[in-house]
Order: C-alpha cells, then structure tokens, then sequence
C-alpha cells in the first residue's frame, strides 16, 4: 500500500486532475474545435488520471493567430522590460505559493518521487522563471564602430524573435515548461506551449497562474494535445517565428524538416549518452554516489543521465561494486510513497522498450551485474540496472536508453586523448562528468571532450549555466545569456550622419 498521509496538497492536486481541462487560447479558456478529449494515467498504477482537451491543427491556427495579435498589440509588444519582469517575479512567487500542490501533480501525472519534484524541479522551475525575468531589464544591443567611408552611428537592436512554439516532454513537465516559458516571455516573445500527452497537468495548473499574474491576452497560450497533430502543426505552421523543442532526436528531426517551410528559427535540445569518467585519482566515495545518481535520479529518464560510465581499472571493481550496492538499496515505488526513492518510468512502451535493451544487450554477450529483473506490481517500474562487459557497437552502448540502465567499463590508461576519444565515441553531446582531483586532467579533458557541459567532481542545473549539445544532441542552448538572446533577433541599425 502506498502511504499517502503525508504528502502536502495532495487533496488539491487530486481535485486539479478531476477538473475539466480546457485549451488556454488567446486569454480564454476555449473548447477544443474538433475532437474532444483524451485521457492520461498514473504511471504508478496504469490506471486513467485525468481528461484532457485534444487540440487539433484548428485550434493551432487560432493559438498561432492569438500570438499574432499580442505580437501585433501595444498592450505586450511596447510594455517595459520593468513591467513584464514584474510579472514574471509575480508568477515566480505564484508558482511558489503553491509549490506542494504542484510537486503532489507532477508525481501523479510522472511518477517521480514527490520529494524530487517538491526539492528539485519545482525550485529550478521557480528560480528559472526569477533568472530570466532578470533579464529583461538587460537585454540590450551595443554601438559599433564602423570603418567605411562617411561618418556613422550603428548600432543593434535585440527584438523579440515572435511567434514561439514550444514543445516539452514527459520526463521533467514544469521545469521544461519553466525553461521554456521564461526566457520567451522575458524577450518579450507570445508563446504557443504545448505539454506532453503524457503530463499536461503541471503546465495546465501553471497556465492558471499566468492566467492569474494577467500576462497580456495571446501572449502565453496552451495546447494540450499529441505530437503528430498538435505538435506537428505548430512546427509547420507558417505564421510561427520560432520553435523550441525538447525531446528525442528522432522527433528533433523532423521537427528540423518541418521547420524548413518558412525558416524558423529553432533550437533542440534531444537525446544524450553521457560518459562519466573516474580517473585514477577520483575520490571514489564521491564518485560512486555521483554516478549512482546521475544514471538513476529521475528513473533514468533524463536527457543528461550519466548511462555510460569509464572507470580507470584501479578503482573499476570497487565502483562498479559500489554503484552495484546503491542500485540494489533503492526504494522503488510509488512516487507519493514518502520511502519512494526511484517511481515507475512514464508508461508501458517505455518500459518494454527499457527492458528490450537491456535483454538485446545480455544476449550480446553483456554481463548483468546488477538489476534487470521484472518487478511484479502493477504500474510500470524498472529495476535499476548495471551491465558490464559490453562493447562498443552494441545498441545500449551507443542508442539513448531513457530508463535505470547503466553500462560500465574500465580504461586501462589514463592517456588523456584515449579516455576522450572512448567517451566521444557517441553521436550524442550533450554531457560529461569527470571525476578527478588532478586540476590539469579536469581541464585539459574538459577541452577534448565534445560535449556542451561538462562538470566535474558534480554539480547540477544552473539557469545561468548554458545548457545544450554538441552533434545530434541539438541544436543552441538555454539557460544563461545565450538562451535568452535565442528569443531575440538582432537587427543592425547604420545611420549616417
Ligand atoms: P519521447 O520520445 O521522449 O516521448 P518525444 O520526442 O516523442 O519524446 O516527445 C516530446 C514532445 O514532442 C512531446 O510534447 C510530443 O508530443 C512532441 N512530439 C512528438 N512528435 C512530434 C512531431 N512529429 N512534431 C512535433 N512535436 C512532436
């Protein structure tokens, strides 16, 4: 049985899933135009959790034309930075007034553990909405000097790129939709968000706040609803600027085709395989708990989880043990069981698809060290999971798995080029870590590796840190400067004098 006595604001959470859920379209709350609804489920149980407005390429023509008309309005294009940072703090303070209610709904509608959605994503989410909304008091050009003939005084303008859609998925619902959102809003863009089908419940319960803070009418829209409609239609649609998207590469991809139609601007942020590296001088304590939780944090679903791990031989069988130890010590469960340390993964494709790869790998020829075994309860869980003896060219080595699975492997060396080359041995850059404490090694390898973040010795998600990957792992970044200046077109003003 699941304990959910002490879950704060599970009631209210609860009661949001039961309401109607409508489309949030130019600052009304409207009716899907052709089909009506679907529904969602609990993850933990498989059982249906709430109905949910299906948003067809209709209701993308009028979200599309609702940003338009706040784009084209006074009212949001000529509002001052000041003001329009005032209502993003204001959103920030809303989201954290009701900061239980919100992690008690996201661990419904993904599974994950209350307690990382209530001290993880929910504090990025409000932090990321507080970073950007600094910005856009600072967004500005610069002068330039030219050196043509005449006299000349130029200059650049940093615009709002438009009309944005953006497009989320499952794994991480608020903070993406956060990391999203503000960086658009702070540039002064309207927005056409689009929430998973699996979790549209955050986004949806957000979407009454904004509503609540009075953003402009059009600025911000919601479409709940699926990929290959909704989705597909905003991505083609020729009034929109811009489309940001996060997801699998395989999606990122036609989302790139579809965008070609008018040239949208577009940034993707998809799969990854990030190597994490023990050098010989590691402190191995810390490493084995740091790579324990960057494969298993989140039920592995995370773009950024660390699923390749590189250990130098003279610690790979105390860390492989070690991780080992951990893997078997998790509490699995229900993400409202206060003891849940690792929820179910978001469905049974998902599922299935994690344990194909795990059986397409053993009958390879890896070892199972750890995990692999079908955990008999209802609801969609993985036992988190450890394969050694794997080798380059099999697919759990080299595809996004998007679950608990972990391969290990041991270098021999600690030749700087070597180490980088096998970690870079991927069509993935998104991330690496490092475990070391020699200061050159951290450096020079955070050079070789190609990836577009690189931590060492830890570290987490930072607003402020840019955030994006190198090869198939997208295209830009977010978070930081960059992310913000990405809602931003440049226009170069010369007047001469
Ligand atoms: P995952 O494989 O992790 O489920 P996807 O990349 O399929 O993630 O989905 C992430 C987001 O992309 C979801 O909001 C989904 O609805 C959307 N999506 C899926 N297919 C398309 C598509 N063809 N065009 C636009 N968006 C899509």
């Amino acid at each position: 049985m699941t304990n959910t006595a002490a879950i704060p604001s599970l009631d209210k959470a609860q009661a949001f899933t039961g309401r109607t859920h409508k489309l949030f379209i130019g600052g009304q709350w409207v009716e899907p135009m052709e089909e009506e609804s679907f529904s969602t489920e609990n993850p933990a149980t498989g059982k249906k959790l709430a109905i949910v407005s299906k948003a067809t390429a209709k209701d993308v023509d009028r979200a599309v034309a609702a940003a338009r008309a706040a784009m084209n309005s006074s009212e949001w294009s000529e509002m001052k930075p000041s003001v329009r940072a005032k209502l993003m703090f204001r959103l920030a303070d809303l989201l954290e007034a009701n900061i239980d209610e919100f992690a008690a709904l996201e661990s419904l509608d993904n599974g994950k553990p209350v307690r990382d959605a209530r001290y993880f994503d929910l504090p990025h989410a409000i932090e990321t909405i507080r970073y950007n909304a600094g910005w856009a008091t600072k967004l500005n050009g610069e002068t330039i000097a030219l050196s043509g003939p005449g006299t000349w005084h130029a200059y650049t303008l940093r615009e709002p790129v438009g009309v944005v859609a953006q497009i989320v998925p499952w794994n991480a619902p608020i903070a993406m939709a956060a990391a999203k959102i503000a960086p658009a809003l702070a540039a002064g863009c309207a927005i056409i968000l689009k929430p998973a089908e699996e979790t549209p419940l955050t986004a949806l319960r957000l979407t009454h706040l904004i509503e609540e803070v009075g953003f402009p009418a059009g600025a911000f829209n919601l479409l709940t609803g699926f990929g290959d409609t909704a989705g597909a239609a905003l991505t083609a649609h020729p009034d929109v600027d811009k489309v940001t998207f996060t997801g699998s590469t395989e999606v990122g991809r036609l989302i790139l085709k579809a965008a070609a139609g008018n040239f949208k601007r577009v940034t993707l942020e998809l799969g990854g395989k990030t190597p994490v590296i023990v050098m010989p001088d590691a402190n191995v304590a810390q490493a084995i708990e740091g790579a324990a939780r960057s494969i298993f944090t989140n039920t592995g679903q995370v773009c950024n989880a660390g699923s390749r791990l590189f250990v130098h031989q003279s610690h790979f069988d105390e860390v492989v043990e070690g991780v080992s130890k951990i893997a078997k010590a998790i509490k699995i469960g229900s993400g409202l069981d206060a003891d849940t340390q690792m929820g179910p993964v978001i469905s049974r494709t998902q599922r299935d698809r994690i344990r194909g790869y795990v059986s397409s790998g053993v009958q390879q020829g890896a070892m199972l060290y750890a995990g692999g075994e079908e955990l008999d309860r209802e609801g969609y869980f993985v036992s988190p999971t450890i394969l050694t003896d794997t080798d380059a060219e099999m697919a759990v080595r080299r595809e996004e798995i998007f679950g608990p699975v972990l391969c290990a492997m041991s270098f021999g060396e600690d030749e700087l080029e070597q180490i980088a080359t096998n970690a870079n041995a991927s069509e993935y850059g998104l991330g690496a870590v490092i475990w070391t404490n020699n200061l050159s090694a951290a450096h020079l390898l955070a050079r070789k590796l190609k990836a577009g973040t690189v931590r060492v010795n830890g570290g987490g998600l930072d607003p402020a840190l840019p955030f994006g990957g190198f090869k198939q792992s997208g295209w830009g970044r977010e978070n930081g400067r960059e992310g913000i200046e990405a809602y931003t077109e440049t226009k170069a003003v010369a007047v001469a004098l």
